[in-house]
């Protein structure tokens, strides 16, 4: 399942694209995060699945904007770490945050 977590400024829409079924639940993103906003653990998605899964913590979800804002490209980072560190290539990001990379590569 693909679990999209995001919103919208004014610079477009930005989302954080996990895929479950990627997702071994090693947890590598949750110690990665700056934020402390990853967690992993029961799919809620999925009740029949017996692995954890990584999800964005429920009470941080409306507050996503201002945790993943300094991970944006051009604050400093290419890719976020909670990406970085996921040898599943579960997460990724919307295709507006993968220009913005591509715009600030040197
Ligand atoms: S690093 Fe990737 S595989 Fe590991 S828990 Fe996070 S999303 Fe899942
Ligand atoms: S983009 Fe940054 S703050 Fe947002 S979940 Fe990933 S590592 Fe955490």
């Amino acid at each position: 399942m693909i679990a999209h977590y995001g919103y919208s400024d004014a610079s477009g829409d930005w989302f954080l694209i996990l895929d479950t079924d990627r997702c071994n639940g090693c947890g590598r993103c949750v110690e990665a995060c700056p934020a402390n906003i990853i967690e992993v653990g029961e799919d809620e998605i999925d009740p029949f699945r017996e692995q954890p899964v990584a999800f964005i913590r429920h009470e941080e979800r409306k507050k996503i904007r201002y945790h993943c804002a300094p991970c944006k490209p051009g604050n400093g980072q290419k890719t976020p770490p909670c990406a970085v560190v996921c040898d599943s290539g579960a997460i990724s990001h919307s295709n507006s945050w993968k220009v913005c990379i591509q715009n600030n590569d040197p």
